[in-house]
């Protein structure tokens, strides 16, 4: 991981260049989304399941199974609820679980869902030397393919993590874009060292992350765990806002956070909200990328 010892030290173009490397471009917030839709939401889960463990370089016997619970109770549950509601969404997977079971990517893509790159086994890429980080990124880019039947077009680091890299390895397997960055609401164009790169960033946050509010876990310490009432409204509140701007509602969750029977609801009743708010366009991220690379950045 870089780190950098003493910042004070750093000259002017240090510390310009380390800001420089990956940077928001051009705004790709569109004027209108598609069928006349005020807004778009997109719904994003986060397959980590036993590469939480894995990823993290621990084995614990009970958390694996923590990960199996996603994999066996939540993404079934999710599927459903999504189904009711006709409403598309896109799974971030690490290859290593898709080689667990390799029949959960078909599964998934019965219902008409997206699935991205989520590294090989939920690894921290800034934690990796160049090489290493190309090599699993070449990896997991062909698990997926291979799984798929197609390549992946998307990417969303594990833990948001990304090394100076990381962008420019997503242009090279010609991904159309990033989830895992946070500079806007709004789709963006990426720049990598002052030059645009023609992917798209779909933002991420995390206080639109589920985990962030829900996750318990004993070791490492976990963080501050909210009620699903409580995590509903902070949700609800950027549902809102998002519809008043005309921009858009992307949400991350995860199989073995949301999944359970006293959280579940969560996404139903955000799905039965926007539909009431209406003139909502649901997408995969893949949708929106395309839709924003097209027509983004034409707002006044
Ligand atoms: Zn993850």
């Amino acid at each position: 991981m870089q780190t950098i010892g003493r910042p004070w030290e750093l000259d002017e173009s240090d510390w310009r260049g380390l800001v420089q490397r990956v940077r928001a471009g051009r705004p790709l917030k569109p004027s209108k989304w598609p069928g006349d839709a005020r807004f778009a939401v997109a719904l994003s889960f986060d397959c980590d399941h036993e590469t939480f463990e894995l990823g993290a370089g621990r084995s614990s016997v009970g958390r694996l199974s923590w990960g199996e619970y996603g994999r066996r109770v939540g993404v079934p549950r999710i599927l459903d609820v999504l189904a009711r509601h006709g409403v598309p969404a896109t799974f971030f997977m690490p290859a290593v679980c898709a080689l667990l079971d390799p029949t959960e990517i078909p599964r998934i893509r019965n219902f008409g869902h997206e699935i991205g790159m989520h590294g090989w086994i939920h690894e921290n890429n800034s934690k990796l030397d160049a090489s290493t980080e190309r090599r699993l990124m070449r990896q997991a880019h062909a698990v997926l393919t291979e799984q798929l039947g197609e390549a992946p077009v998307g990417f969303r680091s594990a833990n948001w993590d990304l090394s100076p890299s990381t962008i420019d390895l997503v242009s090279e397997l010609g991904l159309l874009y990033d989830s895992s960055l946070m500079a806007d609401d709004n789709c963006y164009e990426l720049k990598s060292e002052g030059k645009p790169t023609g992917i798209v960033e779909i933002p991420v946050e995390w206080l639109r992350d589920d985990a962030v509010y829900l996750l318990f876990n004993r070791e490492p310490a976990t963080r501050p765990w909210l009620s699903p009432d409580e995590v509903y409204r902070i949700f609800r509140r950027e549902l809102d806002a998002s519809h008043a701007e005309g921009g858009l509602f992307q949400l991350v969750m995860h199989p073995f956070v949301i999944g359970y029977r006293s959280r579940i609801w969560i996404l139903d009743q955000l799905i039965k909200d926007a539909q009431e708010i209406g003139a909502v366009w649901f997408a995969t991220h893949e949708q929106i990328a395309r839709y924003v690379l097209k027509y983004g950045g034409d707002v006044e």
